[in-house]
Formats: structure tokens, C-alpha cells, sequence
């Protein structure tokens, strides 16, 4: 049986979008399934659109997730090079061989006269013709001697293909069923430019033949570029291979996702801190599911499970909140030392920690994180819930709350006080000492529990929402407890 053969033809003009992700993701679900193989392919013909930076990103967004390749422009291949600024040649005969074979043709228009036809078929009678926008086919039918004239003079040309005469072009679609396209609406499109670079559809199409895919799965924006690459396959007389056009991502309300709705490339996920094994089980549902039921995925679950037939017609809506959801979940399923790892750079980037300190204040975060896993929504968020643990960022800013509601500074004095005797007590320093000793203390003061309990909070973390109170102070630990509570001491004796 045929090998299955896949691959990402990504263009490096930007950082990887989280749909690019999702396509990839297909594709090398789909050949892992068959046993095939997966291509990472580079299109990076167009010259002027060129973004630096961009390749790194995308191989480093696709690495992070879990996706490989076998064959790559940073691995080689037997189809190498991958990376088709490097093929030019290639296209270059390709698209001579199919003037020589009647299928193409020298098209010497100037881009004045281009310009003109633009603007003329963009009038509004002409749209109303059901015909080809664009390209009026002039060179089509130069004779013999025209071309010879033009090509002494040396008059630039580029090379369009002749859409055949034939009524339709026909393809199957494994996701959309047989695609049907009038002929007449197809421009004489461009094949090489006049510096000699192919264009997206030539490139494309020599290399899924060149390099033996087996099956086009990409996103449905280019449906519309498939008719012609089927003339093309055709005019070659090739085979070709099954396309396979996976459901638009829409925003949350169902237009364009943009910026505007939140994180849109792969990057700006990992920098929020999204998990890789949530955002991977996310997209694998965006656009595809197993039974309509089933929630969670592993990559090896996927790989096992994933078939083309499954992928939806119908777009997919972009969920962030459903994408939180699912972090959550897969935060709170992490062990202690996973997650660590995991938060470590956000706490150096959120200047939580230096990097030298990261081996003596291992042990004394390994405590901390157990008390926030629950409440973390992105890892990033691990700054905010832990940095009072960290002395150079504790800090008391509402002064005032140190003072239960509709009570005095006395008092808070007197829980201060009390604290620092009960809790400098216990001996060792156990949890479940803390708590039975500041519940005693509690009965001892005769004041409501919340009241007592927020002072200390509010002195200890210097914010009113923290984690427990008894684990707090457990983690903390009891020099840094004795400090705080002094210092909040003296605030409010500097109050009075
Ligand atoms: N280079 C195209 C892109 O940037 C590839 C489209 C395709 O997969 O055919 O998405």
C-alpha cells in the first residue's frame, strides 16, 4: 500500500498563528495514524513578504506542542532541500515545460496595462458578468511571430497558465464531498514572475507532486486556489493527491479572530502561559471530534484516534474561555515538581526570583505552589498569587485593612499582639499546631473569627486574597511570620 505522506507548507510571513498550529496539528496526526510520514516544508518564494524571525518561530512553536517532522528544511530529507527559495530551478523548467506542452504561456503585458484591467473589471458592470476578474487572457493568443518579436526585444514576461476550455474542473474533497467549479470564473493565474520565482500555486503543486504527499490537508481559505492546482495536476499529468480542507476558525462570536479577542499566535499562548497539553487537546476539537463526548486527548490518544472523516464541515469557534477551562484542568492534574519547572521561568521573568537562586530557593517554592495550584488559570498567573511570599515583594498597601470593619486600631493591636505571642509558642512549627493555637486564640480575644483571621492575613501577605491561612503561615515559615507581624505592628502604631 501507498505510503502516507503529509506535510505543513507553512510561509515564513509571521509568527505561527494558532490556526497554522491546527493545520499542522492535522496533518501530523493524520500520517502518525497511518504510519506515514510528516513534511515540514517551507514556502518562502514570496521575497517582499518575508518576515525575519519567522521560520525559528514556527519550528520552535511546533516543537513545543509536540509536533515533529521527518523530513524538514533543518533535518534534510530524500526530497531536500525543504525549503523551496532553494528549488527555484525546478519551477523554473517546470513552468517552461508546460509553454512547450500547450498548457502555459509568455504573458509580456506591462504591469500598466495590468493596472488598467484592474481597475476596468473592478466597475461595477463588469462584476456583474459571471466571468474570470482579472487577467484578460491577451497573450493567449499571440501567433508565432508576436512572441518571437517580444522575446528579441527582450521584453519581460511572466508565464500564466491556459485554463482549459472545458466547462468545469471537479474535485473530491475529503471533507466537503465533490467540489464543483465553473471554469469560466478561473483567471489565466500567473505561474512564474518576471524574477523568475514561481508563485504559491506552482511551487505548491510541483512540490506535493515532487515530493510524493499523498494528502493536501490545509485550512479552507484555500479551497478557492484548488481548481487550479487540479488544472495544473492535469496539465502536467500527474496524479493527484487528496485534498482535504479543514473548517475556518472563527472568533467566539463567530467573525474574524483577531487580536482583539486575545492571544492569536502560537507565542502569545505560551507566553500567558497556556499549557502545551491543554492548547494541543483544544485544537485537536477545533474542527474535529471523536464521538462528540470524549473531552480530553492525549498526543497518543490523538495519534491513535484521529481520522480525516471526522473533521467538521462547519467552522469552528474559538473558545478562549473553554481553552481556560481546559488549562485549568490540566494544571491542577500536574505534580508538584511538573508544574515547578514549568513556573520557574515565569517567576524569573516576573522578577520573583534571579536565576542564581533558583537551587537554594527550590525547596521553600515547592511548598508554595501546592497552596495555588487550584486557583492558577494561566501559569503566568503565579506571579501575581505568589510574590508576597518573596520578601523584596511583600508589601501591606491598604494600611487600613489591618483594621477589621467596624472595629479599632486597639484591637487590631491586640490580635497583632496576640499572634506574635501564640504563634511564637509553637515549637516545632506544624500545621496543625498553628491552627488549634490561633483558634484558641480566637475564643481567647472574644472577637469574630473573620476579623481576627483578615488582620493577619492582611499583615502576613499584605493582600486580602491568599490561600489558606494556616498553610500560609505553615509555608512562610515562623521567622518570616514573626517579622511580618511586627512590622504590621508598628504600621498601626504608626497609625495612632
Ligand atoms: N504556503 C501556504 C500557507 O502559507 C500553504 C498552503 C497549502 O498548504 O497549500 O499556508
Amino acid at each position: 500500500m501507498e505510503k502516507i505522506r503529509t506535510r505543513f507548507a507553512p510561509s515564513p510571513t509571521g509568527f505561527l498563528h494558532i490556526g497554522g498550529m491546527r493545520t499542522a496539528l492535522f496533518g501530523f496526526l493524520y500520517a502518525r495514524h497511518n504510519n506515514g510520514n510528516f513534511i515540514l516544508r517551507i514556502e518562502d518564494t514570496d521575497r517582499t513578504r518575508l518576515v525575519e524571525g519567522a521560520l525559528e518561530d514556527i519550528i520552535a512553536s511546533l516543537k513545543w506542542i509536540g509536533i515533529e517532522w521527518d523530513e524538514g528544511p533543518d533535518i534534510g530529507g530524500p526530497y531536500a532541500p525543504y525549503r523551496q527559495s532553494e528549488r527555484k530551478n525546478i519551477y523554473r523548467n517546470m513552468a517552461f515545460d508546460l509553454i512547450k506542452t500547450g498548457h502555459a504561456y509568455k504573458c509580456f503585458c506591462t504591469p500598466d496595462r495590468l493596472k488598467m484591467l484592474r481597475e476596468n473589471s473592478s466597475s461595477e458592470n463588469q462584476k456583474k458578468i459571471e466571468s474570470a476578474q482579472g487577467y484578460d487572457r491577451h497573450c493567449r493568443n499571440l501567433d508565432g511571430k508576436d512572441i518571437k518579436d517580444l522575446e528579441e526585444k527582450a521584453v519581460p514576461f511572466v508565464i500564466r497558465l491556459k485554463i482549459p476550455e472545458e466547462d468545469r474542473t471537479v474535485f473530491q474533497d475529503s471533507i466537503r464531498g465533490e467540489i464543483i467549479t465553473k471554469n469560466v470564473v478561473l483567471e489565466d493565474i500567473i505561474l512564474l514572475k518576471s524574477d523568475g520565482f514561481p508563485t504559491y500555486h506552482l511551487a505548491n503543486v510541483v512540490d506535493d507532486h515532487l515530493m510524493s504527499i499523498t494528502h493536501v490537508i490545509r485550512g479552507d481559505e484555500w479551497i478557492s486556489s484548488t481548481p487550479v492546482h487540479v488544472i495544473l495536476y492535469n496539465a502536467f499529468g500527474w496524479k493527484r493527491p487528496a485534498f482535504a480542507h479543514a473548517p475556518v476558525i472563527l472568533s467566539p462570536e463567530g467573525g474574524k479572530l483577531s487580536k482583539r479577542h486575545g492571544a492569536t499566535m502560537v507565542r502569545e499562548f505560551m507566553q500567558k502561559g497556556y499549557l502545551k497539553e491543554a492548547l494541543l487537546n483544544f485544537l485537536a476539537l477545533l474542527g474535529w471530534s471523536l464521538d462528540d463526548k470524549t473531552e480530553f486527548f492525549s498526543m497518543d490518544d490523538l495519534v491513535k484516534q484521529f481520522e480525516l472523516h471526522k473533521i467538521n464541515k462547519a467552522p469552528a469557534n474559538f473558545s478562549y474561555e473553554k481553552l481556560d477551562w481546559f488549562n485549568g484542568m490540566y494544571i491542577r492534574k500536574m505534580g508538584t515538581e511538573e508544574l515547578y519547572d514549568l513556573i520557574l521561568p515565569f517567576l524569573i521573568e516576573g522578577n520573583l526570583l534571579k536565576k542564581e537562586e533558583i537551587g537554594s530557593k527550590k525547596e521553600y517554592i515547592l511548598k508554595i505552589l501546592p497552596l495555588i495550584q487550584e486557583r492558577l488559570k494561566y501559569l503566568s498567573d503565579a506571579v501575581g498569587l505568589t510574590c508576597f511570599f518573596f520578601d523584596e515583594h511583600f508589601k501591606i498597601r491598604e494600611k487600613q485593612d489591618l483594621i477589621p470593619k467596624k472595629s479599632t486600631r486597639e484591637d487590631a493591636l491586640k490580635i497583632l499582639d496576640m499572634s506574635i505571642s501564640y504563634l511564637r509558642a509553637l515549637e516545632p512549627f506544624q500545621i496543625s499546631d498553628i491552627e488549634k493555637s490561633l483558634r484558641e486564640m480566637v475564643t481567647a480575644l472574644e472577637m469574630k473569627i473573620g476579623q481576627v483571621f483578615m488582620t493577619i492575613r492582611i499583615a502576613i501577605t499584605g493582600t486580602r486574597v491568599s490561600p489558606g491561612l494556616f498553610e500560609t503561615i505553615f509555608v512562610l515559615g515562623k521567622d518570616r511570620v514573626m517579622n511580618r507581624l511586627t512590622g504590621a505592628r508598628e504600621i498601626l502604631l504608626r497609625m495612632g
